[in-house]
């Protein structure tokens, strides 16, 4: 799913990315799309700004300033190994920032064994207040383990970035955001078990500024998930979508960047962002 619609008419408004799960198995009926390319090694880094043109509308915003702070949320909190799953997730994205920009992308405190922590509870108004002042950050990206998932028309979401742009050329600033994760229809007893850092990867894409690869549905500037001929680039890119399930409930793997993702981001970090 791609950015909703705002919930006020101020021009504060909330852009939501979330991420949906395959109506059933992979490969089993319920979606179809193009052939699954499994994406377990590296692709070569790549360090140009490369969009194609019918993914010209699937760069969302970007921010000002990087790297991006994020901290995880202390209660409910993460387990140990959920924190090195995605602290994981954000060195990939860094490993590629630094080998494309020369520069990290995703600040998470540092040590990999102690990431950032966070007491601070969900804001009610996610945009009412930025974590940006002038030159520098004055907070930070929190990631919420949510036990009870409020987006009733979202049930089917394993998580849910949100972000609050400003108008700006070429593209939208970003001023606020969390990240959601949704523990009560996934990862809890009896439910599906994605990979998280497979998501967080995901997510992550989403916080730097990138939409989706493809669109479930007609939408102006995206490619159409649905359509048989996606670019099976597409389909590989961490970030497609929906991530399918095996028969045993356990999420597909994308731990590893594809070109997809990685030109696209190039687009919002270089100099000169620009389309071709
Ligand atoms: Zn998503």
């Amino acid at each position: 799913m791609g950015n909703k619609g705002s919930f006020n008419t101020s021009k504060r408004r909330t852009a939501r990315a979330a991420l949906v799960l395959a109506l059933s198995a992979a490969g089993a009926g319920g979606f179809s799309c193009a052939p699954a390319t499994p994406n377990a090694k590296a692709a070569p880094v790549v360090k140009e700004c490369q969009i194609q043109p019918d993914q010209a509308s699937t760069l969302s915003a970007r921010w000002k300033l990087t790297p991006i702070p994020i901290a995880f949320s202390q209660s409910p909190g993460f387990t140990a190994s959920e924190l090195a799953d995605m602290v994981a997730a954000a060195d990939s994205w860094n490993t590629f920032a630094q080998s494309s920009m020369n520069m990290p992308l995703i600040d998470y405190g540092g040590d990999p064994s102690n990431p950032r922590m966070s007491s601070a509870t969900k804001p009610t108004t996610l945009c009412a207040q930025g974590i940006v002042q002038g030159n520098q950050f004055s907070g930070q990206v929190v990631i919420y383990a949510v036990p009870r998932w409020p987006y009733t028309n979202l049930q089917d979401a394993i998580a849910l970035t949100s972000f609050c742009p400003l108008p700006a050329k070429p593209l939208p600033t970003m001023y606020m955001a969390i990240m959601e994760v949704n523990y009560q229809n996934f990862f809890t007893a009896g439910k599906k078990v994605p990979d998280l850092r497979t998501i967080i990867l995901h997510e992550l894409g989403h916080l730097v500024g990138l939409n989706h690869s493809c669109e479930t549905k007609d939408k102006a500037g995206f490619p159409n998930c649905t359509s048989p001929t996606l670019n099976p680039a597409y389909y590989s890119a961490v970030m497609f979508p929906v991530f399918g399930f095996d028969s045993s409930g356990l999420g597909e793997q994308k731990r590893q960047l594809t070109e997809n993702d990685q030109g696209r981001a190039n687009c919002l970090y270089q100099p000169t962002p620009s389309g071709n």
